[in-house]
Protein backbone atom coordinates (compact mmCIF):
# COMPACT_ATOMS: atom_id res chain seq x y z
CA UNK A 1 0.00 0.00 0.00
CA UNK A 2 0.78 3.29 0.30
CA UNK A 3 2.43 3.49 3.89
CA UNK A 4 6.19 4.01 2.46
CA UNK A 5 5.64 7.21 0.97
CA UNK A 6 8.38 9.17 2.10
CA UNK A 7 8.17 12.28 3.44
CA UNK A 8 11.26 14.07 2.29
CA UNK A 9 10.21 16.02 -1.03
CA UNK A 10 12.38 15.32 -4.07
CA UNK A 11 11.82 17.85 -7.01
CA UNK A 12 10.40 15.98 -10.21
CA UNK A 13 9.76 17.37 -13.60
CA UNK A 14 8.91 14.95 -16.32
CA UNK A 15 7.70 12.05 -13.57
CA UNK A 16 3.82 11.70 -12.40
CA UNK A 17 2.95 9.40 -9.75
CA UNK A 18 -0.47 8.62 -9.36
CA UNK A 19 -1.87 11.49 -11.29
CA UNK A 20 -5.00 13.27 -10.45
CA UNK A 21 -6.72 12.44 -13.76
CA UNK A 22 -7.56 10.58 -16.93
CA UNK A 23 -7.05 10.55 -20.75
CA UNK A 24 -8.95 12.74 -23.05
CA UNK A 25 -11.10 10.01 -25.01
CA UNK A 26 -12.84 9.45 -21.39
CA UNK A 27 -14.37 12.43 -21.42
CA UNK A 28 -14.93 12.87 -25.05
CA UNK A 29 -17.18 9.04 -24.72
CA UNK A 30 -19.12 10.63 -21.80
CA UNK A 31 -19.98 13.92 -23.46
CA UNK A 32 -21.30 11.66 -26.63
CA UNK A 33 -22.90 9.39 -24.26
CA UNK A 34 -25.06 12.75 -22.61
CA UNK A 35 -26.69 13.10 -26.87
CA UNK A 36 -29.66 11.45 -27.70
CA UNK A 37 -29.16 8.62 -29.89
CA UNK A 38 -25.11 9.16 -30.05
CA UNK A 39 -22.38 6.46 -30.82
CA UNK A 40 -19.25 7.49 -29.05
CA UNK A 41 -16.66 5.92 -32.07
CA UNK A 42 -12.72 5.80 -30.97
CA UNK A 43 -10.65 6.15 -34.10
CA UNK A 44 -7.74 3.96 -32.89
CA UNK A 45 -6.93 0.99 -31.24
CA UNK A 46 -9.08 -1.70 -29.39
CA UNK A 47 -7.36 -1.14 -26.45
CA UNK A 48 -7.85 2.12 -25.79
CA UNK A 49 -11.73 1.91 -26.75
CA UNK A 50 -11.87 -1.22 -23.65
CA UNK A 51 -9.83 0.83 -21.25
CA UNK A 52 -12.60 3.86 -21.64
CA UNK A 53 -15.55 1.95 -21.97
CA UNK A 54 -14.30 -0.26 -18.63
CA UNK A 55 -13.54 3.24 -16.75
CA UNK A 56 -16.90 4.83 -17.47
CA UNK A 57 -18.63 1.13 -16.84
CA UNK A 58 -16.71 0.82 -13.40
CA UNK A 59 -18.22 4.65 -12.15
CA UNK A 60 -21.35 4.27 -13.54
CA UNK A 61 -21.99 0.57 -13.10
CA UNK A 62 -23.63 0.47 -16.16
CA UNK A 63 -22.40 -1.29 -19.69
CA UNK A 64 -21.12 1.53 -21.87
CA UNK A 65 -21.86 1.29 -25.75
CA UNK A 66 -18.72 2.67 -28.23
CA UNK A 67 -17.14 1.25 -31.23
CA UNK A 68 -14.00 2.10 -32.54
CA UNK A 69 -11.70 2.13 -35.84
CA UNK A 70 -9.66 -0.68 -34.48
CA UNK A 71 -6.71 -0.04 -35.47
CA UNK A 72 -3.59 -3.10 -36.44
CA UNK A 73 -0.42 -2.63 -38.38
CA UNK A 74 -1.56 -1.43 -41.05
CA UNK A 75 -3.68 1.36 -40.27
CA UNK A 76 -0.85 2.65 -37.79
CA UNK A 77 1.28 2.71 -40.71
CA UNK A 78 -0.88 4.21 -43.25
CA UNK A 79 -3.45 5.71 -41.09
CA UNK A 80 -6.74 4.51 -40.38
CA UNK A 81 -9.22 6.12 -43.01
CA UNK A 82 -10.13 3.54 -44.30
CA UNK A 83 -11.33 1.87 -41.05
CA UNK A 84 -13.17 5.01 -40.35
CA UNK A 85 -15.17 4.58 -43.67
CA UNK A 86 -16.16 0.99 -42.92
CA UNK A 87 -16.86 1.70 -39.13
CA UNK A 88 -19.49 4.77 -40.42
CA UNK A 89 -20.62 1.95 -42.91
CA UNK A 90 -21.18 -0.61 -40.21
CA UNK A 91 -22.50 1.16 -37.15
CA UNK A 92 -25.50 3.19 -39.09
CA UNK A 93 -26.60 -0.65 -41.04
CA UNK A 94 -25.75 -2.27 -37.81
CA UNK A 95 -26.76 0.02 -34.35
CA UNK A 96 -28.84 3.02 -35.94
CA UNK A 97 -27.67 5.90 -34.37
CA UNK A 98 -28.62 9.64 -34.84
CA UNK A 99 -25.41 10.33 -34.86
CA UNK A 100 -21.46 9.28 -34.62
CA UNK A 101 -19.50 11.11 -32.53
CA UNK A 102 -16.03 10.42 -33.25
CA UNK A 103 -12.82 11.12 -31.05
CA UNK A 104 -8.98 10.34 -31.42
CA UNK A 105 -6.85 8.98 -29.56
CA UNK A 106 -2.90 8.98 -28.98
CA UNK A 107 -2.18 6.44 -31.81
CA UNK A 108 -4.03 8.15 -34.41
CA UNK A 109 -3.18 11.68 -33.50
CA UNK A 110 0.42 10.56 -33.85
CA UNK A 111 -0.12 9.39 -37.25
CA UNK A 112 -1.43 12.65 -38.02
CA UNK A 113 -5.20 11.41 -39.21
CA UNK A 114 -7.13 14.15 -41.03
CA UNK A 115 -10.33 13.28 -38.95
CA UNK A 116 -12.35 16.23 -40.58
CA UNK A 117 -11.27 14.95 -44.18
CA UNK A 118 -12.02 11.49 -43.50
CA UNK A 119 -15.56 12.39 -42.14
CA UNK A 120 -16.08 14.69 -45.50
CA UNK A 121 -14.98 12.15 -47.29
CA UNK A 122 -17.46 9.05 -45.88
CA UNK A 123 -20.81 11.43 -46.46
CA UNK A 124 -21.85 9.25 -48.75
CA UNK A 125 -21.77 6.98 -46.40
CA UNK A 126 -24.23 8.34 -43.96
CA UNK A 127 -28.11 7.86 -44.02
CA UNK A 128 -30.08 10.93 -44.41
CA UNK A 129 -30.74 13.20 -41.52
CA UNK A 130 -27.68 11.44 -39.62
CA UNK A 131 -24.97 12.85 -38.78
CA UNK A 132 -21.20 12.44 -38.01
CA UNK A 133 -18.90 14.70 -36.13
CA UNK A 134 -15.34 14.29 -34.54
CA UNK A 135 -13.22 15.87 -31.76
CA UNK A 136 -9.45 16.16 -31.37
CA UNK A 137 -8.48 14.28 -28.10
CA UNK A 138 -4.78 13.65 -28.00
CA UNK A 139 -4.39 12.08 -25.14
CA UNK A 140 -0.38 13.19 -24.21
CA UNK A 141 -1.99 16.85 -23.28
CA UNK A 142 -4.71 17.52 -21.33
CA UNK A 143 -6.89 15.22 -19.30
CA UNK A 144 -10.40 13.77 -19.51
CA UNK A 145 -11.65 17.50 -18.65
CA UNK A 146 -10.01 18.15 -22.38
CA UNK A 147 -11.49 15.59 -23.61
CA UNK A 148 -15.11 16.51 -22.60
CA UNK A 149 -14.80 19.88 -23.38
CA UNK A 150 -13.45 19.55 -26.80
CA UNK A 151 -16.40 17.17 -27.60
CA UNK A 152 -19.32 19.06 -26.07
CA UNK A 153 -17.49 21.84 -28.55
CA UNK A 154 -17.12 19.50 -31.14
CA UNK A 155 -20.81 19.15 -31.50
CA UNK A 156 -21.86 22.55 -31.32
CA UNK A 157 -18.95 23.23 -34.28
CA UNK A 158 -20.40 21.01 -36.66
CA UNK A 159 -24.62 21.04 -35.87
CA UNK A 160 -25.32 24.52 -34.42
CA UNK A 161 -26.75 26.91 -36.77
CA UNK A 162 -28.21 30.18 -35.67
CA UNK A 163 -31.53 30.26 -38.44
CA UNK A 164 -32.62 34.20 -37.20
CA UNK A 165 -35.06 33.29 -35.14
CA UNK A 166 -35.01 33.56 -31.80
CA UNK A 167 -36.10 30.19 -29.32
CA UNK A 168 -36.37 32.36 -26.33
CA UNK A 169 -34.93 29.31 -24.51
CA UNK A 170 -31.06 29.67 -22.38
CA UNK A 171 -28.30 26.65 -23.30
CA UNK A 172 -27.47 25.74 -19.79
CA UNK A 173 -23.72 23.74 -20.22
CA UNK A 174 -23.32 22.08 -16.90
CA UNK A 175 -20.09 20.45 -17.72
CA UNK A 176 -18.34 17.80 -16.46
CA UNK A 177 -20.63 16.61 -13.31
CA UNK A 178 -22.78 13.72 -12.79
CA UNK A 179 -25.95 12.48 -14.26
CA UNK A 180 -27.88 13.43 -10.99
CA UNK A 181 -26.50 16.79 -10.80
CA UNK A 182 -27.67 17.42 -14.46
CA UNK A 183 -31.07 16.01 -13.04
CA UNK A 184 -30.84 18.65 -10.01
CA UNK A 185 -29.75 21.61 -12.80
CA UNK A 186 -33.04 20.89 -14.96
CA UNK A 187 -35.32 20.63 -11.72
CA UNK A 188 -33.79 23.99 -10.79
CA UNK A 189 -34.97 25.50 -14.02
CA UNK A 190 -38.29 23.47 -14.05
CA UNK A 191 -38.99 25.00 -10.89
CA UNK A 192 -37.82 28.89 -11.93
CA UNK A 193 -39.81 27.80 -15.20
CA UNK A 194 -37.14 28.73 -17.57
CA UNK A 195 -37.20 27.26 -21.09
CA UNK A 196 -33.48 25.70 -21.94
CA UNK A 197 -31.32 23.01 -23.58
CA UNK A 198 -29.36 21.34 -21.36
CA UNK A 199 -26.22 20.51 -23.19
CA UNK A 200 -24.92 17.33 -22.75
CA UNK A 201 -27.19 15.70 -20.39
CA UNK A 202 -26.46 12.49 -19.59
CA UNK A 203 -29.33 12.40 -16.69
CA UNK A 204 -31.86 9.06 -18.01
CA UNK A 205 -28.81 7.57 -20.00
CA UNK A 206 -26.28 6.51 -17.20
CA UNK A 207 -28.81 6.55 -14.58
CA UNK A 208 -31.88 4.96 -16.63
CA UNK A 209 -34.00 2.52 -15.20
CA UNK A 210 -33.64 -1.51 -15.22
CA UNK A 211 -37.15 -2.02 -17.49
CA UNK A 212 -36.27 -5.69 -18.26
CA UNK A 213 -35.22 -5.07 -22.27
CA UNK A 214 -32.63 -4.00 -23.35
CA UNK A 215 -32.57 -0.31 -24.71
CA UNK A 216 -29.18 0.57 -27.14
CA UNK A 217 -30.47 4.01 -26.38
CA UNK A 218 -31.86 4.82 -23.36
CA UNK A 219 -34.33 7.63 -23.87
CA UNK A 220 -32.28 10.47 -22.09
CA UNK A 221 -30.05 12.75 -23.34
CA UNK A 222 -29.59 15.95 -25.22
CA UNK A 223 -31.35 15.93 -28.69
CA UNK A 224 -29.40 16.25 -32.17
CA UNK A 225 -32.39 19.06 -33.24
CA UNK A 226 -31.82 20.66 -29.62
CA UNK A 227 -27.84 21.10 -30.10
CA UNK A 228 -28.72 22.54 -33.64
CA UNK A 229 -31.66 24.46 -31.97
CA UNK A 230 -28.55 25.58 -29.26
CA UNK A 231 -27.43 28.35 -32.37
CA UNK A 232 -31.19 30.32 -31.62
CA UNK A 233 -30.94 30.58 -27.98
CA UNK A 234 -30.73 33.74 -25.92
CA UNK A 235 -27.66 32.91 -23.73
CA UNK A 236 -25.51 30.27 -23.10
CA UNK A 237 -24.22 29.54 -19.34
CA UNK A 238 -21.44 27.68 -18.48
CA UNK A 239 -20.98 25.87 -15.31
CA UNK A 240 -17.11 25.89 -15.25
CA UNK A 241 -14.39 27.13 -16.60
CA UNK A 242 -12.79 24.12 -17.58
CA UNK A 243 -15.30 21.95 -18.69
CA UNK A 244 -18.29 24.39 -20.29
CA UNK A 245 -16.47 27.43 -21.45
CA UNK A 246 -15.31 26.70 -24.36
CA UNK A 247 -18.41 25.64 -26.07
CA UNK A 248 -20.43 28.20 -25.04
CA UNK A 249 -17.69 30.79 -26.50
CA UNK A 250 -17.85 28.46 -30.00
CA UNK A 251 -21.77 29.26 -29.47
CA UNK A 252 -21.17 32.78 -29.39
CA UNK A 253 -18.18 32.76 -32.12
CA UNK A 254 -20.38 30.52 -34.38
CA UNK A 255 -24.13 31.81 -33.86
CA UNK A 256 -23.83 35.22 -32.35
CA UNK A 257 -25.28 33.90 -29.12
CA UNK A 258 -24.33 36.14 -25.53
CA UNK A 259 -22.57 33.91 -22.82
CA UNK A 260 -21.53 34.13 -19.47
CA UNK A 261 -19.05 32.13 -17.26
CA UNK A 262 -20.48 30.98 -13.49
CA UNK A 263 -18.61 28.10 -11.54
CA UNK A 264 -20.06 25.16 -11.05
CA UNK A 265 -22.73 25.90 -8.47
CA UNK A 266 -21.67 23.63 -5.19
CA UNK A 267 -22.09 25.05 -2.42
CA UNK A 268 -23.81 28.31 -0.94
CA UNK A 269 -22.24 30.99 -2.63
CA UNK A 270 -22.06 29.21 -5.81
CA UNK A 271 -25.81 28.27 -6.11
CA UNK A 272 -26.51 31.35 -5.18
CA UNK A 273 -24.66 33.03 -7.95
CA UNK A 274 -26.33 31.18 -10.44
CA UNK A 275 -29.83 31.47 -8.79
CA UNK A 276 -29.52 35.05 -8.91
CA UNK A 277 -27.86 34.99 -12.45
CA UNK A 278 -31.34 33.01 -13.64
CA UNK A 279 -33.80 35.44 -11.90
CA UNK A 280 -32.47 38.16 -12.96
CA UNK A 281 -32.13 36.88 -16.73
CA UNK A 282 -35.94 36.24 -16.58
CA UNK A 283 -37.05 38.95 -14.21
CA UNK A 284 -39.10 36.50 -11.73
CA UNK A 285 -38.96 35.90 -8.36
CA UNK A 286 -37.06 32.83 -6.93
CA UNK A 287 -40.06 30.51 -5.76
CA UNK A 288 -40.23 29.86 -1.84
CA UNK A 289 -39.44 26.18 -2.73
CA UNK A 290 -35.91 27.69 -3.32
CA UNK A 291 -35.80 29.84 -0.68
CA UNK A 292 -36.84 26.78 1.77
CA UNK A 293 -33.75 24.65 0.10
CA UNK A 294 -31.28 26.98 1.12
CA UNK A 295 -33.04 27.80 4.45
CA UNK A 296 -32.42 24.19 5.36
CA UNK A 297 -28.87 24.01 3.83
CA UNK A 298 -27.85 27.12 6.06
CA UNK A 299 -29.65 25.52 9.30
CA UNK A 300 -27.72 22.43 8.75
CA UNK A 301 -24.60 24.20 8.16
CA UNK A 302 -25.16 26.45 11.38
CA UNK A 303 -25.85 22.77 13.05
CA UNK A 304 -22.93 20.83 12.35
CA UNK A 305 -20.43 24.02 12.20
CA UNK A 306 -18.90 22.96 15.53
CA UNK A 307 -17.17 19.67 13.67
CA UNK A 308 -15.71 22.11 10.41
CA UNK A 309 -14.96 24.98 11.73
CA UNK A 310 -10.89 25.30 11.74
CA UNK A 311 -10.27 21.61 9.59
CA UNK A 312 -8.08 21.20 7.73
CA UNK A 313 -9.18 19.83 4.95
CA UNK A 314 -7.28 18.30 1.24
CA UNK A 315 -9.09 18.38 -2.23
CA UNK A 316 -7.85 16.49 -5.40
CA UNK A 317 -9.66 16.04 -8.70
CA UNK A 318 -11.42 17.54 -11.40
CA UNK A 319 -10.57 21.54 -11.41
CA UNK A 320 -14.20 23.08 -12.16
CA UNK A 321 -15.10 20.24 -9.08
CA UNK A 322 -12.40 21.19 -7.25
CA UNK A 323 -12.83 25.10 -7.44
CA UNK A 324 -16.69 24.62 -6.00
CA UNK A 325 -15.63 22.81 -3.10
CA UNK A 326 -12.79 24.73 -2.25
CA UNK A 327 -15.67 27.34 -2.04
CA UNK A 328 -17.98 25.31 0.01
CA UNK A 329 -15.72 24.36 2.51
CA UNK A 330 -14.67 27.98 3.41
CA UNK A 331 -18.20 28.23 3.70
CA UNK A 332 -17.99 25.89 6.42
CA UNK A 333 -15.44 27.31 8.42
CA UNK A 334 -12.65 24.62 7.02
CA UNK A 335 -9.10 25.12 5.76
CA UNK A 336 -8.34 23.88 2.65
CA UNK A 337 -4.84 23.08 2.86
CA UNK A 338 -3.58 21.13 0.04
CA UNK A 339 -5.78 21.49 -3.47
CA UNK A 340 -4.61 19.97 -6.14
CA UNK A 341 -5.65 18.83 -9.97
CA UNK A 342 -4.29 16.60 -12.72
CA UNK A 343 -5.54 18.75 -15.37
CA UNK A 344 -2.70 21.18 -16.67
CA UNK A 345 -3.87 25.32 -17.16
CA UNK A 346 -3.33 28.56 -15.31
CA UNK A 347 -6.88 29.57 -14.66
CA UNK A 348 -6.95 26.80 -11.74
CA UNK A 349 -4.39 28.45 -9.78
CA UNK A 350 -5.97 31.74 -10.22
CA UNK A 351 -9.25 30.85 -9.61
CA UNK A 352 -8.36 29.20 -6.18
CA UNK A 353 -6.20 31.69 -5.05
CA UNK A 354 -8.97 34.61 -5.63
CA UNK A 355 -11.27 32.06 -3.48
CA UNK A 356 -8.39 32.14 -0.84
CA UNK A 357 -7.19 35.78 -0.82
CA UNK A 358 -11.05 36.47 -0.58
CA UNK A 359 -11.44 34.49 2.53
CA UNK A 360 -7.69 35.90 3.76
CA UNK A 361 -6.55 32.15 3.91
CA UNK A 362 -2.77 32.01 3.73
CA UNK A 363 -0.45 28.95 3.30
CA UNK A 364 -2.57 26.75 1.38
CA UNK A 365 -1.19 24.82 -1.29
CA UNK A 366 -2.44 25.10 -4.84
CA UNK A 367 -1.31 23.05 -7.68
CA UNK A 368 -2.34 22.33 -11.26
CA UNK A 369 -0.97 19.08 -13.04
CA UNK A 370 -0.17 17.31 -9.89
CA UNK A 371 -0.55 13.85 -8.64
CA UNK A 372 -1.44 12.03 -5.59
CA UNK A 373 1.87 11.42 -4.28
CA UNK A 374 3.02 14.90 -4.42
CA UNK A 375 -0.77 15.27 -2.32
CA UNK A 376 0.10 12.22 0.40
CA UNK A 377 3.96 13.69 0.39
CA UNK A 378 2.50 17.12 1.70
CA UNK A 379 -0.01 15.14 3.94
CA UNK A 380 2.51 13.28 6.04
CA UNK A 381 4.49 16.46 6.22
CA UNK A 382 1.10 18.75 7.82
CA UNK A 383 -1.76 16.63 8.16
CA UNK A 384 -5.30 17.65 7.62
CA UNK A 385 -9.04 16.37 9.39
CA UNK A 386 -10.42 15.39 5.83
CA UNK A 387 -9.36 14.23 2.33
CA UNK A 388 -12.13 14.70 -0.24
CA UNK A 389 -11.37 13.55 -3.77
CA UNK A 390 -12.24 10.06 -5.93
CA UNK A 391 -11.91 6.66 -5.37
CA UNK A 392 -7.87 6.84 -5.97
CA UNK A 393 -7.41 8.53 -2.75
CA UNK A 394 -8.29 5.79 -0.79
CA UNK A 395 -4.69 4.37 -0.51
CA UNK A 396 -4.00 7.76 1.04
CA UNK A 397 -6.93 7.87 3.29
CA UNK A 398 -5.64 4.27 4.70
CA UNK A 399 -2.19 4.67 5.09
CA UNK A 400 -2.90 8.20 7.00
CA UNK A 401 -5.93 7.35 8.52
CA UNK A 402 -7.69 10.10 7.63
CA UNK A 403 -11.72 10.37 7.03
CA UNK A 404 -12.19 10.10 3.58
CA UNK A 405 -15.11 11.95 1.20
CA UNK A 406 -15.64 9.91 -2.12
CA UNK A 407 -16.93 13.20 -4.41
CA UNK A 408 -16.48 13.64 -8.35
CA UNK A 409 -14.63 10.77 -11.09
CA UNK A 410 -14.29 8.04 -10.96
CA UNK A 411 -16.03 6.50 -7.88
CA UNK A 412 -14.97 2.65 -8.90
CA UNK A 413 -15.64 1.48 -5.14
CA UNK A 414 -19.20 2.88 -4.37
CA UNK A 415 -22.33 2.47 -5.42
CA UNK A 416 -25.43 5.22 -6.48
CA UNK A 417 -23.74 7.98 -6.52
CA UNK A 418 -24.62 8.65 -9.94
CA UNK A 419 -28.23 9.23 -9.08
CA UNK A 420 -27.27 12.21 -5.95
CA UNK A 421 -26.04 15.12 -6.60
CA UNK A 422 -23.90 17.75 -5.21
CA UNK A 423 -24.74 20.52 -6.58
CA UNK A 424 -27.63 23.20 -5.59
CA UNK A 425 -28.51 23.39 -1.97
CA UNK A 426 -29.71 20.02 -1.84
CA UNK A 427 -26.22 18.74 -3.72
CA UNK A 428 -24.29 20.73 -0.68
CA UNK A 429 -26.98 19.04 1.92
CA UNK A 430 -25.74 15.65 0.57
CA UNK A 431 -21.75 16.75 0.96
CA UNK A 432 -22.65 17.88 4.31
CA UNK A 433 -24.17 14.90 5.06
CA UNK A 434 -21.32 12.79 3.10
CA UNK A 435 -18.68 14.76 5.09
CA UNK A 436 -19.80 14.80 8.59
CA UNK A 437 -20.45 11.03 8.59
CA UNK A 438 -16.55 10.61 7.91
CA UNK A 439 -15.74 12.92 10.40
CA UNK A 440 -17.96 11.02 13.10
CA UNK A 441 -17.31 8.08 12.58
CA UNK A 442 -13.43 8.13 12.65
CA UNK A 443 -14.52 9.98 16.25
CA UNK A 444 -16.70 6.89 17.04
CA UNK A 445 -14.03 4.73 15.84
CA UNK A 446 -11.04 6.36 17.58
CA UNK A 447 -12.33 7.96 20.65
CA UNK A 448 -11.52 6.91 24.58
CA UNK A 449 -14.68 4.80 25.88
CA UNK A 450 -15.61 7.57 28.22
CA UNK A 451 -16.13 9.47 25.17
CA UNK A 452 -17.86 7.48 23.15
CA UNK A 453 -21.07 9.25 23.00
CA UNK A 454 -24.86 8.40 22.17
CA UNK A 455 -25.50 11.74 20.72
CA UNK A 456 -23.54 14.04 18.98
S1 LIG B 1 -2.95 5.25 -25.70
FE1 LIG B 1 -3.65 7.34 -25.22
S2 LIG B 1 -5.85 7.36 -25.70
FE2 LIG B 1 -5.22 5.20 -25.56
S3 LIG B 1 -5.66 4.65 -23.43
FE3 LIG B 1 -3.51 5.28 -23.52
S4 LIG B 1 -3.53 7.46 -22.97
FE4 LIG B 1 -5.64 6.90 -23.51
Amino acid sequence: MLDLTTKKIVERKALKINPAKTCQPIGAMYAALGVHACLPHSHGSQGCCSYHRMQLTRHFKEPIMASTSAFTEGASVFGGGANLKTAVKNIFELYKPDIIAVHTTCLSETIGDDCKTMIFQVEADVPEGKHVIHASTPSYVGSHITGFSNMVTAFITYLSVNSGVKNGKINMLPGFVQPGDMREIKRILSVMEIDNILFPDTSGVLDSPMTGSFEMYPLGGTKVEDIIDAGNSDLSLALGSYSAQAAAIELEKKCKVPMKTLSTPIGIEATDRLITELALLTHKAVPYSVEEERGQLVDLMLDSQGYFNGKKVAIYGDPDTVIGLTEFVISLGMIPKYVITGTPGDAFKREVDAILAKNDIEGSEVKAASDLFELHQWMKNEPVDLLMGNTHGKFIARAEDVPFVRVGFPILDRYAHQYFSIVGYKGSVRLIEMMLNAILDKIDRTCPEEDFELVM
